[in-house]
């Protein structure tokens, strides 16, 4: 198989899996989108969405959530780790947005990323899903396919972040990186896998 039949035949058997991948975070706009997405570090989205609505109760603007003490978010959002740091962070990027951005979330790359817990990731999720902007968020299952793929040999997520723009078409990027999350997920353990039965790797390899 050429790279280019590879890459077709990979979007063709997660588009007959995945036909309409959801967004896996609830959120109802694009600020509670960026809170769900600061909240789900090192956390599953189960958790997450185990804890948002309590959370967008209490505060589900910017101007809400900044008014908050940190410690009364934190007691909301205890259950998802880390969470004296993400209260904090939602507190204070909260606060900027209605400094900078009238208490509005902006749909730029180096806006996002300059706020307190967001990174490329973050920033790249928010561009895709809420502002429906070519952007391709790699975690680490969509890491580790890559790799086991043999189309990428990036050394960490920004490197394959790059691979991933290069070979997919830009115009499938966004339902694409929702469909390689999933099938991460729930085909391609770090451990025990096999590739005998493996819907890709079964003809890829
Ligand atoms: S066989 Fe399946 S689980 Fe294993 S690397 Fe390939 S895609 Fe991942």
């Amino acid at each position: 198989m050429t790279q280019h039949e590879k890459i077709v035949f990979i979007m063709e058997t997660l588009e007959r899996l995945y036909p309409l991948p959801a967004v896996p975070l609830q959120h109802r706009d694009p600020f509670t989108l960026l809170v769900a997405v600061v909240l789900s570090a090192q956390t599953t989205d189960v958790c997450v969405n185990r804890v948002t609505p309590a959370l967008f109760a209490r505060a589900a603007t910017p101007q809400a959530m900044a008014a908050m003490r940190v410690e009364d978010i934190e007691s909301i959002i205890r259950r998802c780790g880390l969470a004296h740091r993400k209260a904090a962070s939602l507190q204070q990027l909260s606060r900027l947005l209605v400094e900078r951005y009238h208490g509005r979330v902006p749909d730029c790359m180096e806006a996002l990323e300059s706020l307190p817990g967001v990174g490329r990731k973050t920033a790249s999720v928010v561009l895709a899903q809420a502002f429906g902007q070519p952007a391709f968020p790699v975690d680490t299952h969509i890491h580790r396919l890559m790799h086991r793929w043999g189309l990428s040999t990036g050394k960490n997520v920004r490197q394959t972040e790059a691979d991933c723009r290069r070979l997919f078409p830009r115009d499938r990027w966004i339902p694409l990186h929702l469909q390689l999350i999933r099938f991460g997920r729930e085909h391609c353990p770090a451990r025990n896998h096999h590739p005998q039965v493996c819907p890709v790797c079964s003809r890829l390899l």
